[in-house]
């Protein structure tokens, strides 16, 4: 990109990188989204959602391509087919170096997501929209009087179990060892909870079935003794993790990687700020994603605005 100093670059070009790419470039500065692959984010892997308010119902692609027309009508630059290798958000001017290019800005958003952790057992990727799901809070409904299985042992887990025996019949939790890690308010909860079964000691071997998930096998590992569970979803949850292998830990993160930032998005680095999947959240939902967008892409803009103003008054160097 030569010498080129863009006024702000947005890493990740899913709901969070394209609502922040708007609000800054409505905001008057000069954006550039850059994606290792085309836009969109995760709403392009998956089939229907039907949480985004405003859109009932609506195909994951067929919200990200909204997404994208609208931000297609501010000139907003793109670069796909980029991947981040790494990057300086040290210094005053930042360097992202993709495999091809090198970018430099003066703020960068960093809004790269983040990805399940997989269960690595055969099935999984074959049933993941046929009754596998990482996500109860978007298939849940999909499972009204089902029966299912949610694998972990975590808050996530255990929360996320609570909230789809809303529409399952039953719900199994199946953990490694033989107790929690969520917290014990979580637990009592659960435990509580009639249709909540826990299947502790065992670990997922093998996810089968016809056009749809119908059994998972598995392990307990104590006796390993092999056996059966015949359910209709099974959902991992054995954590998410954030995607941010390319900062060599220049900003704050959690003892997960997530990202910490305040309420403005901001970052430990001045310039830098981060939204989405991405950061240290209690929800990651397309909605939450892109409000921290806005957030921050007009986060952003306060910032140069800020820097022009102490130029001028001869404190900072523009
Ligand atoms: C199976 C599933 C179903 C879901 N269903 C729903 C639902 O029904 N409703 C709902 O609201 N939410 C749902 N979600 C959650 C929702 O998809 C996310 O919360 C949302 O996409 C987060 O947006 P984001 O922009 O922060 O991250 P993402 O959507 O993950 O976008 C991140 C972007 O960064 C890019 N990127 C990553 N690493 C790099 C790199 N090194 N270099 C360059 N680019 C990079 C990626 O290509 C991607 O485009 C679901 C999630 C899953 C997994």
């Amino acid at each position: 990109m030569g010498e080129k100093i863009f006024d702000c670059l947005v890493l990740g070009g899913g709901p969070a990188g394209m609502s922040a790419a708007l609000y800054a470039k409505r905001g008057n500065i000069d954006v550039a989204i850059i994606d290792i692959t085309t836009l969109g984010g995760q709403p392009v892997n998956y089939l229907e959602i039907e949480n985004y308010l405003g859109f009932p119902l609506i195909e994951g692609w067929e919200l990200s391509e909204k997404f994208e027309e609208h931000i297609n009508k501010f000139n907003i630059q793109k670069f796909t087919n980029e991947e981040i290798q790494n990057v300086d958000l040290v210094s005053d001017i930042k360097t992202i170096k993709t495999l091809n290019n090198t970018f430099r800005a003066k703020t960068v958003i960093v809004a790269t997501g983040a990805k399940a952790a997989k269960l690595g057992i055969k099935g999984e990727i074959e049933f993941r929209g046929k009754g596998v799901s990482y996500c109860a809070v978007c298939d849940g409904a999909f499972y009204r009087d089902k029966e299912i299985v949610v694998i972990g042992g975590g808050n996530a887990a255990v929360e996320e179990g609570m909230y789809l025996t809303k529409f399952a019949k039953k719900v199994y939790i199946m953990h490694r060892r033989n107790e929690l890690r969520a917290d014990k308010i979580v637990q009592k909860r659960a435990f509580e909870n009639k249709k909540i079964e826990f299947i502790f000691d065992s670990i997922p071997l093998e996810i089968n079935g016809g056009n749809k998930v119908e059994k998972l096998i598995y392990k307990n590992v104590k006796t390993d003794e092999i056996k059966e569970l015949n359910i209709q979803g099974v959902f991992p949850y054995i954590g998410f993790s954030p995607n941010v292998e390319f900062f060599n830990g220049q900003i704050v993160q959690d003892e997960k990687g997530f990202i910490r930032v305040d309420e403005n998005m901001r970052t430990s680095e001045v310039g830098v700020f981060a939204a989405g999947d991405v950061r240290k959240t209690p929800l990651r939902q397309v909605i939450t994603a892109v409000s921290d967008g806005a957030v921050a892409g007009m986060s952003a803009v306060k910032y140069l605005e800020e820097v022009e103003m102490l130029a001028k008054e001869g404190v900072l160097e523009a």
